[in-house]
């Protein structure tokens, strides 16, 4: 009998059409690009960037890092300098806090050195569980896979997980990812949340991967879509005119 249910997830066909369709070139956000080589920038850049929009990131991040570049700098810096210069970002004087403190303590575990395992990093304030797998991805170049609502969201999307929190997310494509593919998943899947599969309104009719993705074909054959939010036809009927009385 032949097997019944929905088709494996194909990543590498996936992930091969989104680097065409957006290219294989730098596709992290500015401040990634400029201060990827510390990883210490990478961690403080990546709580600033928590919930703010990538441009204001950069802002604030190069502000602080032209004054407090290392954690010894940034351990000493007084708490209402760190707001002024990191004022773009949303939470700014929460932020200060966590960064604050985060160099503090790397200082005194470690002399300011980052450390290299999920669980470490995680135990620092301000750092989630997709904060801390950036550092590993972006700061060393380990295996990570940071899930951001645009991850979370176009997963769930494409069938090839159904949970309720990124963070579900996260440990479910760690289970069925292969690890080859963890690397780039973010950078692709942030690009095409930003551009076709948009948080709503996702673009099927003009995406690249739409025979590859559970939504994608659901929505062309008139079918329930993985994610009831999406249940929407992927060309909505045109309008009615009322008649005139
Ligand atoms: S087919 Fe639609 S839902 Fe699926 S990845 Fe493309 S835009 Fe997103």
């Amino acid at each position: 009998m032949r097997p019944t249910g929905p088709p494996p997830i194909d990543w590498e066909g996936i992930l091969e059409r989104l680097a065409r369709c957006y290219g294989t070139g730098d596709w992290r956000v500015p401040y990634l690009r400029d201060h990827a080589v510390d990883p210490f920038q990478v961690l403080i850049g990546t709580i600033l960037s928590q919930r703010t929009r990538d441009a204001n990131t950069d802002r604030a991040a190069r502000a602080l890092f032209e004054r407090y570049p290392d954690a010894a700098a940034l351990a000493a810096a007084p708490l209402g300098e760190i707001e002024r210069r990191i004022r773009p970002v949303g939470f700014y004087r929460t932020k200060a806090r966590n960064v604050r403190e985060c160099a503090r303590r790397l200082l005194a575990a470690s002399g300011g050195r980052v450390p290299e395992t999920l669980e470490a990093l995680a135990a620092l304030p301000g750092v989630g569980p997709k904060t801390a797998n950036c550092v590993l991805v972006f700061g060393f170049g380990l295996p990570g896979v940071p899930v951001d609502t645009h991850v979370h969201r176009i997963a769930n999307r494409l069938g090839a997980v159904r949970t309720p929190t990124p963070e579900a997310t996260e440990a479910e494509l760690r289970r069925t990812l292969p690890r080859v593919y963890w690397n780039p998943l973010n950078p692709l899947l942030v690009q095409h949340g930003q551009n076709l599969c948009r948080p709503r309104d996702p673009l099927c009719d003009r995406c690249p991967i739409a025979a590859l993705c559970a939504t994608g074909r659901a929505r062309a054959d008139g079918r329930p879509t993985p994610r009831p939010e999406d249940r929407r036809p992927a060309v909505p009927p045109p309008r009615r005119r009322r008649a005139k009385r």
